[in-house]
């Protein structure tokens, strides 16, 4: 049997395993510090930040509670729409909740522009969004998220998550595809 590697698909290691779980390590502690006493809703938005939320809610050591949120990023094209359409709902009110929103990368930064105005018309406490990757050249500085694990160059990123047409989530780090994958 032929067995497909898809680590041989991978130009470069951007950040490393060990890497990945040293800035999780600090983004946890910060948040912990913030809401030691406000029992935060943390929110994953699915599929992308599956892995950093996991590592992020373990490194939290306050009450936190969980939820998952699944949305279309993308319009027909390659292009973020801006438009979000909600396909898994969250299973909890966050009406006068501290809520915690954590995306796996911002290019454009629409996803979670909009993603932040349709939670805050269910009128929490506070929401705070929190991105692994930011393509920061990408988008204008005011609508970054308001803690960021990383920032990136423009390149098309897999791993730790992060997908290509539904492939190489569970590489344990973040890489850039060789153009063959894709081509
Ligand atoms: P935005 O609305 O900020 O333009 O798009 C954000 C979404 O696009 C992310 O949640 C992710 O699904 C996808 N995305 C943007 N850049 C990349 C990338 O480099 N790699 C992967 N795998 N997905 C990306």
């Amino acid at each position: 049997m032929h067995i497909t590697n898809a680590q041989n698909d991978i130009e470069s290691i951007l950040f490393s395993e060990t890497q990945l779980r040293s800035r999780v390590a600090e983004l946890g502690a910060q948040l912990t510090a913030e809401y030691a006493d406000k029992h935060p809703i943390v929110v994953c938005i699915l599929k992308g930040a599956s892995f950093f939320y996991a590592d992020l809610c373990r490194m939290m050591q306050c009450h936190i509670s969980m939820d998952f949120i699944a949305v279309s990023s993308y319009g027909a094209g390659s292009q973020s729409s801006g438009v979000v359409r909600i396909l898994k709902d969250l299973d909890t009110s966050i009406t006068g909740r501290h809520v915690i929103i954590v995306e796996d990368i911002i290019d454009s930064g629409l996803t979670l522009k909009h993603l932040r105005e349709l939670l805050s018309a269910r009128k929490p406490a506070s929401i705070k969004t929190v991105c692994l990757l930011d393509k920061h050249e990408r988008h204008d500085p005011h609508i970054a998220a308001d803690l960021c694990g990383f920032r990136i160059p423009d390149a098309f990123v897999v791993g730790y998550g992060l997908d290509y047409a539904g492939y190489y989530r569970n590489l344990p780090y973040i890489g850039v595809l060789k153009r063959a994958a894709y081509a």
